[in-house]
Protein backbone atom coordinates (compact mmCIF):
# COMPACT_ATOMS: atom_id res chain seq x y z
CA UNK A 1 0.00 0.00 0.00
CA UNK A 2 1.77 3.19 -0.90
CA UNK A 3 1.49 6.02 1.76
CA UNK A 4 -0.49 8.68 2.28
CA UNK A 5 -0.43 12.21 1.54
CA UNK A 6 0.17 13.79 4.29
CA UNK A 7 -2.90 14.97 6.03
CA UNK A 8 -1.60 17.54 8.61
CA UNK A 9 2.17 18.83 9.55
CA UNK A 10 4.38 21.48 8.76
CA UNK A 11 5.85 19.92 5.39
CA UNK A 12 1.97 19.32 4.32
CA UNK A 13 2.15 22.82 2.21
CA UNK A 14 0.12 25.88 2.64
CA UNK A 15 -3.17 24.61 1.09
CA UNK A 16 -3.39 22.21 4.31
CA UNK A 17 -1.73 24.86 6.49
CA UNK A 18 -4.82 27.36 4.83
CA UNK A 19 -7.35 24.15 6.10
CA UNK A 20 -5.62 24.01 9.21
CA UNK A 21 -6.28 27.58 10.08
CA UNK A 22 -9.54 27.51 8.94
CA UNK A 23 -10.54 24.15 10.87
CA UNK A 24 -9.55 25.28 14.81
CA UNK A 25 -12.38 24.08 15.99
CA UNK A 26 -11.64 20.81 15.52
CA UNK A 27 -12.00 18.18 18.16
CA UNK A 28 -7.83 18.42 19.91
CA UNK A 29 -7.09 15.18 20.43
CA UNK A 30 -4.18 12.86 21.02
CA UNK A 31 -4.22 9.10 19.33
CA UNK A 32 -3.27 6.15 20.89
CA UNK A 33 -1.33 4.38 18.62
CA UNK A 34 -0.03 0.65 18.92
CA UNK A 35 -0.56 -3.18 17.28
CA UNK A 36 -3.06 -5.29 19.11
CA UNK A 37 -1.99 -6.31 22.59
CA UNK A 38 0.35 -3.12 23.26
CA UNK A 39 -1.76 -1.91 25.54
CA UNK A 40 -3.45 1.14 24.55
CA UNK A 41 -6.69 0.59 26.21
CA UNK A 42 -4.79 0.49 29.56
CA UNK A 43 -2.66 3.39 29.29
CA UNK A 44 -6.02 5.08 27.26
CA UNK A 45 -7.95 4.28 30.66
CA UNK A 46 -5.43 5.60 32.82
CA UNK A 47 -4.57 8.54 31.08
CA UNK A 48 -8.58 9.57 30.83
CA UNK A 49 -9.08 9.45 34.49
CA UNK A 50 -7.43 12.62 34.68
CA UNK A 51 -9.71 15.69 34.46
CA UNK A 52 -9.97 17.20 30.95
CA UNK A 53 -8.58 14.17 29.38
CA UNK A 54 -11.25 11.85 27.62
CA UNK A 55 -10.39 8.21 26.67
CA UNK A 56 -12.27 7.03 23.89
CA UNK A 57 -12.39 3.44 22.42
CA UNK A 58 -13.91 2.47 19.53
CA UNK A 59 -13.50 -1.35 20.12
CA UNK A 60 -15.72 -0.38 23.50
CA UNK A 61 -18.11 1.96 21.86
CA UNK A 62 -18.99 -0.88 19.70
CA UNK A 63 -18.84 -3.40 22.56
CA UNK A 64 -21.65 -1.46 24.34
CA UNK A 65 -24.05 -2.08 21.29
CA UNK A 66 -27.05 -4.51 21.60
CA UNK A 67 -25.90 -7.39 19.88
CA UNK A 68 -29.80 -7.98 18.73
CA UNK A 69 -29.37 -4.67 16.56
CA UNK A 70 -28.45 -4.42 13.08
CA UNK A 71 -25.23 -2.63 13.95
CA UNK A 72 -24.51 -5.08 17.02
CA UNK A 73 -24.75 -8.02 14.48
CA UNK A 74 -22.16 -6.28 11.96
CA UNK A 75 -19.57 -5.91 14.38
CA UNK A 76 -19.89 -9.19 15.58
CA UNK A 77 -19.41 -10.40 12.03
CA UNK A 78 -16.34 -8.39 11.26
CA UNK A 79 -14.88 -8.60 14.65
CA UNK A 80 -14.92 -12.27 15.27
CA UNK A 81 -12.89 -12.33 12.28
CA UNK A 82 -10.15 -9.99 13.46
CA UNK A 83 -11.55 -7.39 10.46
CA UNK A 84 -12.49 -3.75 10.44
CA UNK A 85 -16.04 -2.72 10.67
CA UNK A 86 -16.60 -1.18 7.84
CA UNK A 87 -15.93 2.38 7.32
CA UNK A 88 -19.16 4.27 6.83
CA UNK A 89 -20.67 2.46 10.02
CA UNK A 90 -17.81 3.10 12.06
CA UNK A 91 -17.32 6.73 10.96
CA UNK A 92 -21.33 7.04 11.26
CA UNK A 93 -21.10 5.51 15.18
CA UNK A 94 -18.15 7.87 16.30
CA UNK A 95 -19.69 10.74 14.74
CA UNK A 96 -23.03 10.04 16.39
CA UNK A 97 -21.45 9.00 20.08
CA UNK A 98 -19.02 12.18 20.36
CA UNK A 99 -22.30 14.59 19.24
CA UNK A 100 -23.87 12.38 21.86
CA UNK A 101 -21.11 12.92 24.57
CA UNK A 102 -21.31 16.82 23.79
CA UNK A 103 -24.92 17.22 24.30
CA UNK A 104 -24.87 15.00 27.52
CA UNK A 105 -21.89 17.45 29.00
CA UNK A 106 -19.68 14.52 29.15
CA UNK A 107 -17.44 15.70 26.46
CA UNK A 108 -16.38 19.39 26.15
CA UNK A 109 -14.23 20.62 23.11
CA UNK A 110 -13.05 23.57 24.64
CA UNK A 111 -11.14 22.04 27.65
CA UNK A 112 -11.10 18.11 27.12
CA UNK A 113 -8.12 16.66 24.96
CA UNK A 114 -9.66 13.10 23.30
CA UNK A 115 -7.42 10.18 23.62
CA UNK A 116 -8.61 8.53 20.56
CA UNK A 117 -7.85 5.06 20.94
CA UNK A 118 -8.72 2.70 17.56
CA UNK A 119 -9.77 5.77 15.89
CA UNK A 120 -8.59 6.13 12.77
CA UNK A 121 -7.61 2.82 12.15
CA UNK A 122 -7.52 2.78 8.35
CA UNK A 123 -6.28 5.56 5.94
CA UNK A 124 -9.81 6.18 4.46
CA UNK A 125 -11.31 7.00 7.99
CA UNK A 126 -8.11 9.36 8.71
CA UNK A 127 -9.44 11.50 5.55
CA UNK A 128 -13.08 10.70 6.74
CA UNK A 129 -12.15 12.46 10.20
CA UNK A 130 -9.44 15.36 8.80
CA UNK A 131 -12.25 17.72 9.09
CA UNK A 132 -12.94 17.12 12.66
CA UNK A 133 -10.38 15.93 14.35
CA UNK A 134 -6.93 17.78 15.03
CA UNK A 135 -4.12 15.38 16.17
CA UNK A 136 -1.87 16.75 18.09
CA UNK A 137 0.31 13.79 18.84
CA UNK A 138 0.20 10.32 18.27
CA UNK A 139 1.39 8.15 21.52
CA UNK A 140 2.72 5.06 18.97
CA UNK A 141 2.83 1.99 21.95
CA UNK A 142 5.55 -0.03 20.64
CA UNK A 143 6.74 -3.90 21.39
CA UNK A 144 8.93 -5.36 19.10
CA UNK A 145 8.15 -9.06 19.56
CA UNK A 146 4.63 -10.24 18.38
CA UNK A 147 4.41 -13.38 20.47
CA UNK A 148 4.76 -10.63 23.60
CA UNK A 149 1.46 -9.10 21.99
CA UNK A 150 -0.03 -12.67 21.33
CA UNK A 151 0.26 -13.51 24.54
CA UNK A 152 -1.22 -10.09 26.27
CA UNK A 153 -4.06 -10.96 24.54
CA UNK A 154 -4.63 -14.41 25.54
CA UNK A 155 -5.04 -13.43 29.05
CA UNK A 156 -6.95 -10.76 28.18
CA UNK A 157 -9.23 -12.97 26.57
CA UNK A 158 -9.45 -15.03 29.79
CA UNK A 159 -9.85 -12.08 31.86
CA UNK A 160 -12.50 -10.36 29.63
CA UNK A 161 -14.32 -12.87 27.50
CA UNK A 162 -13.83 -11.03 24.38
CA UNK A 163 -14.63 -13.40 21.66
CA UNK A 164 -11.88 -12.15 19.01
CA UNK A 165 -8.85 -12.73 21.92
CA UNK A 166 -9.35 -16.03 22.22
CA UNK A 167 -8.82 -17.81 18.77
CA UNK A 168 -4.94 -17.75 17.73
CA UNK A 169 -5.86 -17.36 13.83
CA UNK A 170 -8.06 -14.18 14.20
CA UNK A 171 -5.39 -12.39 16.02
CA UNK A 172 -3.01 -13.31 13.66
CA UNK A 173 -5.46 -12.09 11.45
CA UNK A 174 -5.71 -8.39 13.40
CA UNK A 175 -2.49 -8.49 13.41
CA UNK A 176 -2.17 -8.76 9.32
CA UNK A 177 -5.16 -6.23 9.70
CA UNK A 178 -3.03 -3.87 11.15
CA UNK A 179 0.20 -4.24 9.45
CA UNK A 180 -2.09 -3.24 6.23
CA UNK A 181 -4.66 -1.04 7.22
CA UNK A 182 -3.76 0.73 9.85
CA UNK A 183 0.11 1.44 10.05
CA UNK A 184 -0.24 3.31 7.14
CA UNK A 185 -1.96 5.54 8.76
CA UNK A 186 1.21 7.09 10.28
CA UNK A 187 2.27 8.60 7.33
CA UNK A 188 -1.04 10.83 7.20
CA UNK A 189 0.83 12.60 9.49
CA UNK A 190 3.73 14.79 10.05
CA UNK A 191 6.52 12.64 11.57
CA UNK A 192 7.17 15.15 13.92
CA UNK A 193 3.80 14.35 16.03
CA UNK A 194 5.08 10.71 16.42
CA UNK A 195 5.96 9.90 19.85
CA UNK A 196 7.85 6.24 19.84
CA UNK A 197 6.85 5.00 23.04
CA UNK A 198 8.11 1.88 24.39
CA UNK A 199 5.60 -0.06 25.99
CA UNK A 200 7.28 -3.07 27.78
CA UNK A 201 7.35 -2.59 31.59
CA UNK A 202 5.04 -2.85 34.05
CA UNK A 203 1.46 -0.73 33.18
CA UNK A 204 2.99 1.76 35.72
CA UNK A 205 6.15 2.25 34.01
CA UNK A 206 4.59 2.71 30.52
CA UNK A 207 1.81 4.99 32.31
CA UNK A 208 4.31 7.05 33.22
CA UNK A 209 6.09 7.67 29.78
CA UNK A 210 2.89 8.42 28.20
CA UNK A 211 1.80 11.15 30.96
CA UNK A 212 5.42 12.51 30.83
CA UNK A 213 4.46 13.33 26.96
CA UNK A 214 0.85 13.72 26.75
CA UNK A 215 0.41 16.31 30.08
CA UNK A 216 2.14 19.28 28.13
CA UNK A 217 0.41 18.79 25.28
CA UNK A 218 -2.97 19.12 27.57
CA UNK A 219 -1.09 22.38 29.03
CA UNK A 220 0.24 23.67 26.00
CA UNK A 221 -3.25 23.00 24.36
CA UNK A 222 -5.70 23.97 27.25
CA UNK A 223 -3.70 25.91 29.65
P1 LIG B 1 -7.62 -3.84 19.85
O1 LIG B 1 -7.20 -2.47 20.19
O2 LIG B 1 -7.24 -4.84 20.86
O3 LIG B 1 -7.19 -4.25 18.47
P2 LIG B 1 -10.37 -2.89 19.83
O4 LIG B 1 -11.10 -3.12 21.08
O5 LIG B 1 -9.86 -1.53 19.57
O6 LIG B 1 -9.20 -3.96 19.76
O7 LIG B 1 -11.29 -3.29 18.58
C1 LIG B 1 -12.02 -4.50 18.51
C2 LIG B 1 -12.67 -4.62 17.13
O8 LIG B 1 -13.57 -3.51 16.91
C3 LIG B 1 -11.71 -4.56 15.95
O9 LIG B 1 -11.09 -5.79 15.65
C4 LIG B 1 -12.67 -4.11 14.84
O10 LIG B 1 -13.46 -5.18 14.36
C5 LIG B 1 -13.58 -3.12 15.55
N1 LIG B 1 -13.05 -1.73 15.44
C6 LIG B 1 -12.52 -0.98 16.42
N2 LIG B 1 -12.14 0.23 15.96
C7 LIG B 1 -12.44 0.23 14.63
C8 LIG B 1 -12.30 1.18 13.58
N3 LIG B 1 -11.78 2.41 13.77
N4 LIG B 1 -12.71 0.84 12.34
C9 LIG B 1 -13.26 -0.35 12.10
N5 LIG B 1 -13.42 -1.30 13.03
C10 LIG B 1 -13.02 -1.02 14.28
Amino acid sequence: MSVPAQLFGPSSGSACLNRRILMSDRYKCVLLFGAPGTGKGTQGKLLGEKDGYIHLATGDIFRSLDKETELGKKFLHYSSRGELVPDDLTIELWRDHVGSLISAGKYDPARDLLLLDGMPRSVPQAERLSDLIEPLAIVHLVVPDINDMVKRMKLRAEKEGRHDDADENVIRNRFDVYTNETAPVLGCYGKELVIDIDAIGTIDEVFDRCQSKVTPIHEKSFG
